[in-house]
């Protein structure tokens, strides 16, 4: 049986993963049944990157928002109709807890009733069979799936199919959730679903969508991997204009989307994970007027989103006039300053930057001062002993790599000359070999292990003649005077001027004993 709970572990990033223990504690101090549902659990099992976790629980989740907030979640959003609340959990890993409940559609374009329900009842009412399952977080079933639609079939198949005939038509935006999840992962819908998707289409339900769901789709769009090539979908089905009723491919600034696309997956390989939802907005909407932008602003339920894709531009003029500024004057404190500035303003203003200085310093930042990090000769500092075990190699290492950015350590010889006073001395020789009779029983033992091994090498007859005396046992080590102690202290200090005391000499070499 898969262990889907391994799976969640190695596919989460670390952050999420963390956020799936604060979520689990808050729900289990107040004794909710939890379950991770919906997309999460589809793109757990099917292996692409998870956007954002979508939890349910069954009962009310807005009794837990102080709850959330102690334990370190920002509250991003809450509805109460449909009794979810957004979260924004440390590192921008982003989540949504929803009341398990049943939706009854009594009357087309109006929002549903809803109801409290259990998990099972709740995953009647999603929209396709890959997001309608939930994994339980709970004691005693944790790891069990729930898949009553059999969407790990599907996913396997890798097929869009609705739950029921009536689907498209009780909510008419999962046709645009069609399309944008056959753009995104390049399935197809299964063939009865396209049936009612078509009909869907010709019969115009679409006009019927309720604004609010207008606001979560445009919202998905940030999130995309491949917002262009959604949206250029979107709007070959007519749905981009049912987002807001101007919107086109060519409100979109294209050149500037792709770059800031290929500069976040460069971030990302370099291990950082900017939240690159604001940014993406920002170019989707590029040619709009402002207006226009407010008004697709005011329908998105995240308030985080939405102040981040407002303040992007502000933030990043600030951060550019200071890498203009005397605090990025050398190389070294322009890496100080973009470490500590946030990853999305780094990857918007690599991408925006009008200065030519600012758009050099990140692109060094991201490419080439990196490589200096590989000029930190390591085998030469394993044996100095300066390892990272060491508590001092962390700033050791920050202290060497900023020198050797700024120029000031031109070579390996200057960086070990830098480097030596800071190791430490050799560690204590190992305890001396018993002595006296437990001594030599130990020797005549090994002695007699060696014969044996040798006689069974050469065989009964011994062919080649005589037989190899056994090994003697193991010498006693010369007793290692310690080395007087390094120079300076191995607390951290600010670095030290370049050595001028020589290094301290290598330990002396075992002398055998006869
Ligand atoms: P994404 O990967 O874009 O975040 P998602 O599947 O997680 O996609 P969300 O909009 O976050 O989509 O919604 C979470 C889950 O809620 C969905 O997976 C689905 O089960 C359910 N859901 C969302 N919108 C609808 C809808 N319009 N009708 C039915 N179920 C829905």
């Amino acid at each position: 049986m898969a262990d889907y709970i391994y799976t969640m572990e190695i596919r989460l990033t670390p952050d999420q993963l963390k956020g799936v223990g604060l979520v689990q504690d808050v729900a289990r101090a107040a004794g909710m049944n939890l379950y991770l549902t919906g997309g999460a659990i589809r793109d757990i099992i099917s292996g692409f990157s998870i956007r954002d976790l979508d939890f349910t629980v069954q009962g009310n989740p807005l009794k837990l928002q102080k709850d959330f907030e102690k334990a370190g979640a920002k509250i991003a959003a809450v509805e109460e109709d449909i009794r979810t609340i957004f979260l924004s959990l440390p590192g921008n890993a982003r989540a949504e807890v929803s009341m398990a409940r049943t939706e009854r559609f009594e009357k087309t374009g109006k929002p549903p009733i809803v109801m409290p329900a259990t998990i099972h009842e709740d995953l009647r009412r999603r929209d396709f069979t890959v997001n309608a399952m939930a994994l339980s977080l709970n004691e005693g079933s944790r790891g069990l799936l729930l898949d009553p639609f059999n969407g790990v079939a599907d996913l396997e198949t890798k097929t869009i199919r609705i739950l029921h005939n009536y689907s498209f038509l009780e909510d008419p935006s999962r046709l645009i959730r069609a399309t944008r999840f056959a753009a995104r992962f390049h399935w197809p819908l299964e063939e009865r679903t396209q049936a009612r998707y078509d009909a869907a289409k010709e019969g115009k339900y679409i006009d019927h969508i309720l604004r609010s769901s207008i606001g979560h789709e445009i919202a998905a769009l940030a999130h995309e991997d491949d917002p262009l090539n959604v949206v250029k979908m979107l709007e070959k089905e007519g749905w981009l204009q049912i987002l807001h009723d101007r919107w086109t491919v060519a409100k979109v600034d294209t050149n500037g989307l792709s770059a800031l696309m290929k500069t976040r997956q460069q971030m990302v390989d370099l291990g950082y994970t900017p939240d690159a939802g604001p940014a993406v907005m920002y170019f989707l909407t590029s040619h709009f007027s402002d207006k226009d932008v407010s008004d697709i602003q005011k329908l998105i339920p995240r308030k985080d989103l939405v102040e981040a894709w407002r303040d992007i531009e502000d933030h990043a003029k600030e951060l550019a006039k200071r890498l203009m500024g005397k605090e990025a004057a050398t190389p070294s404190r322009t890496w100080q300053l973009l470490s500590s500035a946030r990853p999305e303003m780094v990857l918007f203003l690599a991408v925006t930057a009008k200065q030519q200085s600012v758009e050099q310093k990140i692109k060094n930042y991201l490419t080439k001062w990196r490589q200096v990090q590989q000029k930190l000769p390591l085998p030469e500092m394993t044996e100095l002993l300066i390892t990272p075990q060491l508590p001092i190699y962390p700033k050791l290492a920050h202290d060497v790599f900023m020198l050797l950015l700024d120029g000031k350590l031109r070579s390996r010889t200057e960086t070990l000359k830098y480097l030596k006073p800071f190791a430490p001395p050799p560690p204590p020789p190992p305890p001396a070999p018993r002595r006296g009779r437990a001594a030599k029983a130990a020797a005549d033992a090994a002695a007699a292990a060696a014969t044996a091994a040798q006689a069974a090498k050469l065989g009964p007859k011994g062919k080649k003649g005589k037989a190899v005396p056994p090994a003697p046992a193991a010498p006693a080590p010369a007793v290692a005077k310690p080395e007087p102690k390094a120079k300076p202290s191995q607390k951290s200090k600010p670095a030290p001027k370049p050595a001028k005391k020589p290094a301290p000499k290598p330990p002396k070499k075992k002398t055998k004993k006869k």
